[in-house]
């Protein structure tokens, strides 16, 4: 049973999410302890909770410790299976980060899968509805399944009450792939939303986004959502380059100036389009389990985060995959992601 200390690292919900999608993926049971250690509030959160709930039900697992609050929890994995799942995080809690525990193994299990998931679908800390529908389910079908995104209803922090399927065609083995060069930027607009709050939020964000950005009124767009599923407001700056659409995310707060949560994404956006690449750091972390557990790849992103950096050590745990970060010019890093070779079933190595 492979043991994995939840404090070590970034030392939060990443690891247990990592390491629950790479006991599904190889098999190997797996022992947290001291999961969330040093949050302030540590254990299993709904959010995190649901997760290990979801894990289980896909991959038919025995699980001992999952409870709210529990700090420890067994994980013993069955073979995973595509189908009709629905899980309901019960809160405002995170639908996407649900769907990031069990996406990468129904991609290449059985069966096809549909996945409804209640909760909240554009949160803080979690990536929000948009950046996996134009960031990073792309690049997952580029690697070979079809997978579909359907927002039924925005849930934001933190009433919630969202809604998300993801349908999903499977595939045997997911395709390599490579993100190297960032090329000339094709185009940059940005979307303040708003639910149940004036639309002069959103105004006052795009103005200070337009300002910052440079982008003319054509660029810049408010979305009123219903009022029933406010309170929220968000900003998104979606950058469009050759090979992938970024999507840099501002949310704003109670409190929190909307001109400042449009100063703050807009800044996040320049580092972003400075440094030259085609990865930003948030893609980065979530490509490496997909790529682990597929056929590899390369990608040049921002410094890396304790996310990432912790998903490199919880996937060296789990597979003998072997990832290698060089730095490039201008503080930029390279990954490269090299999974051992499969045998065929002709008994010959690709
Ligand atoms: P914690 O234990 O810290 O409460 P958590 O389970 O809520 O943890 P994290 O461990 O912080 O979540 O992981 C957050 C995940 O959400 C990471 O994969 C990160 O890349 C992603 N993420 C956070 N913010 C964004 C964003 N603005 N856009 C895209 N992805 C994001």
């Amino acid at each position: 049973m492979i043991e994995i200390d939840g404090a070590f690292g970034e030392g939060g919900g990443q690891i247990v999410r990592s390491s629950l999608t790479l006991s599904l993926a190889t098999g190997q049971p797996v022992r947290l302890y001291n999961i969330r250690a040093g949050r302030k509030k540590p254990g299993l959160l709904r959010q995190h909770l649901t997760s290990v709930q979801a894990a289980a039900r896909v991959g038919n697992a025995r699980v001992e410790g999952a409870a709210p609050g529990s700090r420890e929890v067994t994980f013993e994995p069955g073979p995973v299976t595509g189908g009709t799942y629905h899980f309901s995080v019960g809160s405002a809690g995170s639908t996407t980060l649900v769907l990031q525990t069990i996406l990468p193994v129904l991609l290449t299990s059985d069966a096809p899968s549909k996945v409804v998931i209640e909760g909240g679908t554009h949160n803080p800390f979690a990536p929000p509805f948009p950046f996996l529908e134009r960031t990073f389910i792309p690049l997952i079908n580029r690697m070979g399944p079809n997978v579909r995104l359907t927002l039924h209803r925005p849930g934001f922090f933190p009433a919630g009450g969202g809604k998300l399927e993801v349908d999903i065609e499977p595939m045997a083995r997911l395709g390599r792939i490579e993100l190297t060069g960032r090329g000339e930027v094709q185009g940059i607009r940005a979307t303040a939303i708003v639910a149940g709050l004036p639309r002069h939020i959103a105004e006052r964000e795009l103005k200070v986004l337009g300002r910052q950005l440079d982008l003319p009124a054509s660029r810049l767009q408010v979305q009123e959502e219903r009022a029933a599923h406010g309170p929220g407001n968000v900003v998104l700056i979606e950058i469009a380059l050759p090979e992938v659409t970024e999507v840099v995310t501002g949310f704003g707060q109670r409190g929190k100036p909307a001109e400042r949560v449009a100063r703050e994404a807009a800044m996040e956006a320049k580092a972003f389009l400075e440094a030259g690449v085609p990865v930003g750091q948030h893609l980065a972390d979530q490509l490496l389990l997909p790529l682990a557990l597929g056929s590899g790849g390369v990608y040049v992103t921002q410094s890396l985060t304790p996310h990432t950096e912790t998903n490199i050590e919880v996937i060296r745990r789990f597979t003998d995959c072997a990832i290698r970060r060089l730095e490039e010019p201008g503080g930029a890093v390279r990954i490269v992601v090299d999974p051992p070779a499969t045998e065929s079933p002709a008994g010959e190595f690709h």
